[in-house]
């Protein structure tokens, strides 16, 4: 996934509680729970943007992990190595101060498109998606993205627990057992097969739009054999469209390389009706309130590389006046800027 999407990365190893507070170990220890909600509500450390989604319009992220727990440990991803390799499901965080959060960021005024799930992680490892899903619709008429690897697809509440969403972006970079390890790198006893089989179910039960994701690696996933596999994975998924993606962002390994644009169309053709290759993001978001520019960029970085075009439209800026506000933050150390095939890209520092 993704961003699937999107860096809290191997580069940026920070556990969300830290990102919270910034605390010491014997403050943490200190505090009493509800204090500590208190920190967390005022860090905002659950929701950021809403940033330029190349699917999704404006999008409000909502990060529901701590930096980075996945059950994937994928070779294009842009928040780096896994270290939290795991695909047990649990209560990660406060319900009601997320949902605080989010409340606090609709009435703030700034256009937003969808609100989210996605971020430091896999969001259907948190148990609490269903309930926040639940949250939003209760306060929001905004549709609700679910971005999710498929993996907690195999799992029945894990699927009843997203049904609400109005989208649901889930991805599969491979349809055989050799090419899921190679891109993928699963934990034991995940496999291509028990995936696929948990997206037809799901494509069964659940009424929503289902945009399949594929990302294709150059080398990797990309011979005719895996073309074919994932092909024939996709008729019997069903699903109401299908992206294919490519290595844009820095990956976690520098072998993941991206395709052509030539060679995802080629692919696009083969794949059929219902294809689409993930165009580049082109919105500005108009008339984006003023607010704390440099608060706004080091939220964003705190998940994921964010390209300067990116910073750009979403704050409504033009290029150069992004790099003059972000120069104080890149001179402190808190942020820190790298150039990545030609395209500048801010991360944190
Ligand atoms: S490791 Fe894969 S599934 Fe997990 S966040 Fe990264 S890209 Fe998404």
């Amino acid at each position: 996934m993704i961003p699937k999407p999107l860096s809290d990365s191997a580069r940026t190893q920070n556990t969300a509680a830290h990102i919270a507070g910034g605390r010491s170990p014997k403050n943490k220890t200190s505090r009493s729970k509800k204090s500590r909600g208190r920190t967390a509500a005022r860090a905002k450390v659950y929701v950021y943007g809403p940033v330029p989604s190349r699917r999704l319009g404006f999008s409000l992220g909502v990060d529901i992990l701590p930096a980075k727990t996945c059950s994937l440990d994928c070779i294009y991803c842009q928040l780096g190595p896994t270290p939290r390799l795991t695909t047990r499901r649990r209560p990660y965080f406060p319900l009601k101060t997320i949902l605080a959060e989010i409340k606090e960021k609709i009435d703030s005024g700034n256009q937003i498109d969808h609100i989210t799930f996605s971020g430091s992680g896999e969001p259907t490892l948190n148990t609490s998606i269903g309930r926040l899903i639940g949250g939003i619709k209760k306060m929001s008429a905004i549709p609700v993205a679910v971005l999710t690897n498929s993996t907690l697809l195999t799992d029945k509440k894990a699927r009843r627990d997203i049904l609400a969403a109005d989208v649901v972006v889930p991805s599969l970079d491979a349809a055989t057992e050799e090419g899921f390890i190679r891109i993928n790198r699963p934990p034991a006893g995940l496999t291509a097969k028990k995936i696929i089989d948990g997206l037809i179910e799901f494509r069964r039960e659940y009424k929503g739009r289902i945009w399949l994701e594929v990302m294709l690696v150059k080398g990797i996933n990309d011979s005719p054999s895996e073309i074919r596999a994932l092909k024939e994975a996709i008729a019997l998924i069903k699903p109401d469209k299908v992206q294919l993606n490519t290595v844009v962002r820095p990956p976690a390994e520098d072998f993941a390389r991206p395709l052509s644009r030539h060679l995802l169309e080629k692919i696009r053709r083969g794949m059929g009706p219902g294809t689409e290759v993930t165009a580049e993001f082109r919105k500005t978001q108009p008339g984006r309130r003023p607010g704390d520019a440099a608060e706004a960029v080091s939220a964003m970085v705190r998940r994921r590389p964010v390209s300067l075009q990116d910073v750009a439209r979403s704050l409504g800026k033009t290029a150069t006046a992004v790099r003059i506000s972000l120069a104080p933050l890149i001179r402190s150390g808190k942020i820190r800027a790298r150039t990545h095939r030609g395209v500048i890209y801010y991360e944190k520092g």
